[in-house]
């Protein structure tokens, strides 16, 4: 399968669908990972500017990601609805271009504005694809967990360790004055949609789209 992963900031897609990244990649299929921001304007101070590129490729790198399936877009951050057309017309061409079997995408119960546009540009932009919508639990109201993709635990340890690298991203977030994304969430998390099926991990998504050839 080919697969693509749409994030709209350098961490997204790793906390929404890390551990099943892991485990498509290591079952030998094709990932595309394409990140619509890199929100370079709210690095912290004294980085360099090209730490999140640095940090991208280690990140996508554990993850199984080829570094030339690494597509990198610069939309500002927070300001996506302006610009629906051009991120459509985006994914469009990717959509042309990679001809994905499998698209990971945020939620259409995603409230952050970016996700939210990304959510309802990518359902339009990837007909001919299946598309799954991942759980941010920090921004959903709700959620309908319709699919669920079983992990092993060396499959979430990648997750972690991807996670691990965007330190800029933690450093931001303690400047912030919040704790960093629940990393120490990350196995429980797992650990309860698993139980939900009666495996020892899982990652749970949205069914946008379910397509069988
Ligand atoms: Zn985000």
């Amino acid at each position: 399968m080919r697969i693509l992963l749409l994030s709209a900031h350098i961490d997204d897609a790793d906390i929404g669908c890390g551990g099943s990244v892991a485990r498509y990649s290591y079952e030998g299929n094709e990932i595309y990972y394409a990140v619509f921001t890199l929100n370079e304007e709210s690095l912290p101070d004294g980085l360099p500017k090209d730490i999140m590129v640095k940090e991208l490729g280690e990140a996508t790198r554990i993850l199984g990601i080829r570094p030339s399936n690494l597509i990198i877009k610069k939309y500002p951050v927070r300001r996506f609805p302006q610009f629906r057309q051009e991120i459509l017309e985006d994914m469009v061409q990717m959509s042309k271009e990679i001809s994905p079997n499998l698209v990971f995408m945020p939620s259409k119960f995603d409230t952050h504005q970016d996700h939210a546009v990304m959510a309802s540009e990518g359902f339009r932009a990837f007909k001919m694809s299946s598309i799954l919508g991942y759980e941010m639990p920090w921004n959903n109201l709700s959620f309908e967990s319709s699919a669920f993709i079983s992990l092993k635990a060396e499959y979430v340890d990648r997750k972690i360790k991807a996670l691990n690298c965007y330190k800029s991203q933690k450093l931001r977030e303690v400047e912030l004055g919040r704790e960093p994304t629940g990393l120490k969430d990350i196995t429980s998390w797992a650990r309860f949609r698993g139980r939900q099926i009666r495996v020892e991990y899982a990652e749970a998504f949205h069914v946008l789209r379910w397509i069988i050839r």
